[in-house]
């Protein structure tokens, strides 16, 4: 059942000149749920989401949030919010009145501002720094500080723009635990713009897949990832081999693929050790097969490049994909 604001992309189109950035997309967004929009360089993501906050105006179609169109309204009157890629925070300004700062234009008073900012950093675990200025904050506080003031006006969507690729690796699966945990705790719908893979399925409740301007797919991560509907998808999300029999394509997932006694001959190109899987990669006539063998099945009888192998996975597991 749909609840009141749940938000929908009704033939959303961005063009720049006569460049089709965003082309006829219709999607619902449900209330409270994490939404990855996921896709490569330039497919559309940021378009999409700056329409949607009101910061890039809309060329066609519409979009509504609970059932009022709010395509030409300005940012602040929408009921979203949006957290940028470089966080855009005032140097000059403490964090406290960084996250205060929507606040003041919106007139309110200084108490409750500083009341409101004071909960939005203590939400985010940043309430002992309010009184620093963004320069003496490490990376991961002063993104910590622009989801706080993103939040601060009460969004019913929260819209973020690759919000964890400027951290280092280890941070940024901390950070998105917490994203994760903040979405749960607010219950408000985050969309999350990301170009990885993992981080979708990590964060998901929905994955929405664009390429060239449109939604290739749509659904729950788990359903994307083992029912990838095309080819690109498959190839995106990654960990699928595409097999060619006939004149139709199915998509294999690598950790479906074994070495075995009997089966397809093949030939191993590479070995790569991963920790938990080994990435065997093989020649099977024409095609390139990938298998992530588990570690301790493979060391049990370890292949090298140029064994004869045979590959072996159940027929069931081959997913028919769209021409
Ligand atoms: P993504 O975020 O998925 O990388 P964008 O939405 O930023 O993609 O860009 C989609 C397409 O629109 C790209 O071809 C990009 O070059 C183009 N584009 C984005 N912003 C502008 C702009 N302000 N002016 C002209 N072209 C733009
Ligand atoms: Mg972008």
């Amino acid at each position: 059942m749909r609840s009141g604001a749940d938000l929908e992309l009704v033939h959303l189109t961005k063009r720049y000149g006569t460049a089709l950035a965003v082309n006829d997309i219709n999607h619902v967004f449900t209330n409270g749920t994490y939404v990855c929009l996921l896709g490569p360089s330039g497919c559309g993501k940021s378009s999409t989401l700056r329409m949607i906050a009101g910061h890039e105006s809309v060329s066609e179609g519409q979009i509504v949030l609970d059932g009022h169109d709010i395509s030409y309204l300005p940012p602040a009157k929408r009921g979203t919010a949006m957290m940028f890629q470089s966080y855009a925070l005032f140097p000059h300004l403490s964090v406290r009145d960084n996250v205060a700062f929507s606040l003041k234009m919106k007139g309110e008073d200084k108490a409750t501002r500083h009341r409101k900012a004071d909960e939005m950093l203590e939400l985010v675990d940043m309430g002992h720094l309010s009184a620093r200025l963004p320069a003496q904050l490490s990376g991961g506080q002063q993104q910590r500080v622009a989801l706080a003031r993103a939040l601060v006006t009460n969004p019913r969507v929260l819209l973020l723009d690759e919000p964890l690729s400027a951290l280092d690796p280890f941070l940024r699966i901390r950070v998105r635990a917490e994203l994760k945990r903040l979405q749960r705790e607010l219950g408000i719908t985050f969309i999350h713009v990301t170009h990885g893979q993992d981080e979708a399925l990590a964060l998901a409740d929905e994955m929405v897949v664009m390429n060239n301007a449109v939604i290739e797919q749509a659904g729950p991560a788990r359903e994307v990832f083992t029912a990838p509907r095309t080819e690109f998808v498959a190839r995106f999300m990654g960990g699928h081999n595409i097999i060619t029999l006939g004149d139709a394509s199915y998509a294999l997932r690598a950790d479906e693929v074994r070495l075995a006694p009997q089966g397809h001959a093949a030939t191993v190109r590479t070995v790569e050790y991963q920790g938990n899987h080994v990435a065997v990669t093989s020649a099977m006539g024409e095609a390139e097969v990938l298998a992530l063998i588990p570690d301790h099945d493979f060391f049990k009888d370890p292949k090298n490049p140029g064994d004869a192998v045979s590959l072996a996975w159940d027929e069931g597991r081959l997913h028919r994909l769209q021409a």
